[in-house]
């Protein structure tokens, strides 16, 4: 049956959540990764392995959400908890565009004291003082939770944050798009399966695009992992709004949930069947930030054909333990040593050019940057502007 598999899949044949799961269970690890290289190399013939630079700005750490795999969130009325202000972010994308970056990945917990005018106000903000930098931004559970706050169905909070400068939306918030799974992360309430789909449902018929993620290695069982993925097929076959998908395995330190990490040769194998089961996505990033440089390169002989971003920042799964961190000089270096063509690119993945640091000077950035200092409370003088909600929001903009 395996080689029958590899025939089909070699002739351009798709295969079943059955026959996905089989291959799961039975294939030896080399095999899922030669055919899985095939099939980039087919899709991308040649040799280039691309990368983003941007900077993930959590801009809030408060959430109501309260997942159990998530070490990132305080609740709120915490003493770790906070906002980032527009001129903080505004300092962010400065120091991005010196390090030859072109967009934001903005995303933070669900903080009830932040109405849709005020991601409204920051995305016009952004847009007026840089026009061409790009903001990818919002994934759906947060687009989720603007629109149960406001009041406005998902269709008109996305046209909103798009009038206000929204890019494109990452594919944060997917974990397993499978209920049980949800439910037993305490994630359900924030989006359904049903609702994270919608939600990407309609941002493609507004015209945007956007990426998919999967969180695996919690609860969920091999068949679920599969479900979620061809979940993500049959969107990509309505909308074909997907530019990519990300797969990380769950970051368990300091969260609710505990326990252990997925293995290195888990994440190629699981790397390696999402491209064969996704044939109708383009792109496959390594996740080099949770799995770390070595098997982040390694990831480039399992399907994938991009290593995300030079990640400037990153605050989340830094909170849960992983604190991998790699400039453009180490992305560029590990690529060109598996072989391949560093490029940059956009969201979109056209192609920008040459490595940055090759065309200008830039500076290193070896030291991961995060939001705030561990119980920096202040409130950013323009949060007065907006009604908050919750007690501790409130008092906090009467001090
Ligand atoms: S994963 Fe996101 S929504 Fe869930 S608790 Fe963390 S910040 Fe909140």
């Amino acid at each position: 049956m395996i080689e029958a598999l590899e025939r089909r899949i070699l002739d351009g044949g798709r295969i079943s959540a059955d026959e996905a799961l089989f291959l799961y269970h039975k294939a030896p690890t080399y095999w899922l990764g030669r055919l899985a290289d095939t099939v980039r190399a087919r899709k991308h013939p040649d040799g280039v392995v691309t990368y983003i630079i941007d900077r993930n700005v959590n801009y809030t750490n408060v959430c109501v959400a309260r997942c159990n795999f998530c070490a990132f969130y305080r609740p709120v009325g915490h003493a770790e908890g906070y906002v980032l202000g527009f001129d903080e972010i505004f300092r962010k994308v400065d120091e991005t565009i010196a390090l030859g970056g072109v967009q934001l990945l903005m995303q933070g917990g669900h903080n009830p004291d932040l109405p849709l005018q005020w991601y409204e106000d920051l995305f016009r903000a952004v847009k007026q003082r840089y026009p061409a930098f790009k903001l990818h931004a919002l994934s759906p559970p947060e687009v989720i939770h603007l629109s149960r706050m406001s009041r406005l169905p998902v269709p008109e909070v996305v046209a909103r944050l798009i009038a206000a400068g929204l890019d494109s939306i990452p594919g944060g918030g997917a974990e397993i798009l499978v209920d049980r799974v949800r439910k037993l992360l305490n994630c359900y309430g924030k989006a359904s399966a049903d609702e994270w789909l919608d939600v990407m449902r309609h941002a493609h018929r507004a015209g945007l695009r956007t990426t998919a993620t999967m969180m695996y290695g919690t609860v969920e069982t091999d068949q679920e992992r599969i479900e979620h993925m061809m979940r993500l097929r049959e969107l990509q076959d309505e909308t074909g709004g997907f530019t990519a998908f990300i797969t990380w395995s769950y970051q368990p330190e300091h969260t609710e949930r505990g326990g252990r990490e997925a293995t290195g040769v888990e994440y190629l194998r699981t790397l390696a069947l999402a491209r064969l089961v996704l044939d109708n996505f383009d792109n496959l990033q390594a996740s080099w930030v949770t799995q770390g440089g070595k098997v982040g390169q390694l990831s480039l002989a399992f399907g994938a054909n991009d290593m995300g971003s030079v990640m400037i920042e990153e605050n989340v799964v830094r909170a849960a333990g992983a604190s991998y961190c790699m400039d453009e000089v180490e992305i560029v270096r590990n690529v060109e040593d598996a072989g391949f063509v560093a490029k940059r690119r956009n969201m979109h993945y056209d192609i920008l050019g040459e490595p940055m640091f090759r065309l200008r000077d830039v500076p290193r950035m070896l030291e991961l940057a995060t939001s705030r200092e561990d119980g920096d409370t202040s409130v950013p003088v323009e949060l007065l502007n907006y009604p908050a909600r919750s007690a501790a929001g409130k008092r906090l903009r009467t001090k």
